[in-house]
This record gives structure tokens, C-alpha cells and sequence, in this order.
């Protein structure tokens, strides 16, 4: 039987739900020994435990991390070096749509910079400690390993397309999220560190679940959605794992959108 991520070691921010959770699932399910980092670490063990009682010969570690603090982030590569022996895939996937976040009149500025510390601020954090470790990457032919990697950034649709329910903070923070990510990736092209963005459409997930308190208010969307439903945690981490694997050996820069035609859209069928 063959794995998609054989012998890789991978960091995953938010693993304890929704993408992050099925990412972690599916990632062990390939192969990968997974540290798996959130603010709430009681999910990330869940997540590891239910990780350890699937497969024996992989490694899951749950690893508490607040990805708005750069030293947690530097922890969190740290401990999966020492652990592991390297970092082959860095998923900074964690992030907040804050009940609070509104339009430009609305927004507190302490939202603001709330969620841009955690979306924005994170994925730098995140992109910059698994740079520096994926340069000290061992080369071991035998073992398909190599210098460098794959980092995949959460950003999200919103980013894409203007939308008239504003949440204008997370809004801005995955655009930064897209431009940084294109810049990172040119700049460490020829490391061999690979990096791409994954622009989800809006998911069933507690994310936007919560947010969206009322039946009116998923409605409001639902008639938008080119397939009627809102899109699937797990149909989002078969794109990452996608981006994770050599399967994207020639995928760098990209706005990796999974959607449901949302960004295609013009006039939906009812
Ligand atoms: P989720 O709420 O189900 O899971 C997010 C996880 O991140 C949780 O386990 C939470 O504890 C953790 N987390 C929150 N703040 C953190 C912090 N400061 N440090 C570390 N961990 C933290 O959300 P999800 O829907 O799986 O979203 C994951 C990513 O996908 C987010 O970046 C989100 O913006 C993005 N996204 C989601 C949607 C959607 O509709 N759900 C759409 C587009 C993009």
C-alpha cells in the first residue's frame, strides 16, 4: 500500500476542529507523523488520541500553541524538530471570525487587531519558523526526504469576492493572508519550500456555524452557494493534503481555491 505523505513530519495550527481536525485525520491516514498545535489543547489531544488509536506506527503529539504569540509558534516548530527530526509540511490553518467583526463603522479597533494578530500576524509567524527549519532539513534518498517543504496557509473566499455581510477584519486579514503567501512563495522558490494559500468556501464547520446565529442568516448565504450546501471540513483537507504532498511538486504561489463554484458564480439554480 502506498501513503501520500510517507515518512513527513507535519505541524497543524487549529488540529483540535474542523479542517484542522479532518486534516490531521487524513494526514496520519498518509503517512505523516503530526504535531498537532492548538489554543485549546484538550481538542488537539482528543484529536491525537483518536489519531493513536487508528494507526500504531504513527506519531501524533498534542502541542498547546496561541498562534497570535511568536514565541508559542517558535515552541511549536521547536518541539516537532526535536521530536521528529524535522518539518516537511506547516499547515498555519488556525484562525477567529470574531462575533464583534462588522463594517468599517462598526468594527472596534480592539476586533481589529484581534483578528489580525491571530489570521495575519500567525501566518507570518508561522510561514517564518518553518522557513528556518525547513532549510535544516536532512536529505535522506532512501527515505524520499529532501531539503525544503510545503507550507500551507488558511486564507478564505472572502478574500476573493466582495461580500455585502461584512466582517471586514477577517476579510482584510485573508487578503494579507493571499499577498503574503504569493511573495513568500517567489522568495523561497529555489529552497525547494513550496507554498500556496487554500481559499475555502464557507464551511460547516463551528467557524461560521456560530457566527451564523439564525436560519435567515445561512439562508442569506445558502442562496448564493452554486450547490445549495455549505462545503465540508473534510473536502477542504483533501485539497491541503494535496498541497502538503509531492503530488503539488509544481504548485507554488497559488490562491488553491475549493469552493463549490462560488467564485464563479453569477446567477445561482434554485
Ligand atoms: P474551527 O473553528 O472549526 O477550528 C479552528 C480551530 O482553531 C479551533 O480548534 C480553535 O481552538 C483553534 N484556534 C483558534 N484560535 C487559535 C489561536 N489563537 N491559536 C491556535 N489555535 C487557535 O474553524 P475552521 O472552520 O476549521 O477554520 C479553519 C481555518 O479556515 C480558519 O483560518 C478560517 O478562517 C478558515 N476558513 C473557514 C471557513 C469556514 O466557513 N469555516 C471559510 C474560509 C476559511
Amino acid at each position: 500500500m502506498s501513503f501520500r505523505l510517507p515518512n513527513r513530519v507535519a505541524l497543524i495550527t487549529g488540529a483540535g476542529s474542523g479542517i484542522g481536525l479532518e486534516s490531521s485525520l487524513l494526514f496520519a491516514q498518509e503517512g505523516a507523523n503530526i504535531l498537532l498545535c492548538d489554543i485549546n489543547l484538550g481538542a488537539a489531544q482528543k484529536a491525537a488520541d483518536l489519531i493513536a488509536k487508528r494507526s500504531s506506527n504513527i506519531k501524533a503529539i498534542a502541542f498547546k500553541c496561541d498562534v497570535a504569540k511568536e514565541q508559542d509558534i517558535k515552541n511549536a516548530v521547536d518541539e516537532a524538530v526535536k521530536e521528529f527530526g524535522r518539518l516537511d509540511i506547516m499547515f498555519n490553518n488556525a484562525g477567529i471570525m470574531h462575533p464583534q467583526d462588522d463594517n468599517a463603522l462598526n468594527t472596534e479597533e480592539r476586533i481589529w487587531d484581534l483578528t489580525m494578530q491571530i489570521n495575519l500576524k500567525g501566518v507570518w509567524w508561522g510561514c517564518k519558523y518553518a522557513i528556518l527549519a525547513m532549510r535544516n532539513n536532512p536529505t535522506d534518498e532512501a527515505k524520499g526526504l529532501h531539503t525544503g517543504g510545503s507550507i500551507v496557509n488558511t486564507a478564505s473566499f472572502v478574500a476573493l469576492r466582495g461580500a455585502a455581510t461584512p466582517q471586514l477584519a477577517y476579510t482584510a486579514s485573508k487578503g494579507g493572508v493571499l499577498a503574503m503567501t504569493r511573495e513568500l512563495a517567489m522568495v523561497h522558490a529555489r529552497e525547494g519550500i513550496r507554498i500556496n494559500s487554500l481559499c475555502p468556501g464557507p464551511l460547516n464547520t463551528p467557524l461560521l456555524m456560530d457566527f451564523l446565529r439564525t436560519d435567515e442568516m445561512k439562508q442569506r448565504r445558502l442562496v448564493h452557494l452554486p450547490m445549495g450546501r455549505f462545503g465540508e471540513a473534510i473536502e477542504q483537507a483533501k485539497a491541503a493534503l494535496f498541497l502538503a504532498s509531492d503530488d503539488s511538486s509544481y504548485v507554488t504561489g497559488s490562491d488553491f481555491t475549493v469552493d463549490g463554484g462560488l467564485s464563479a458564480a453569477y446567477v445561482t439554480a434554485i
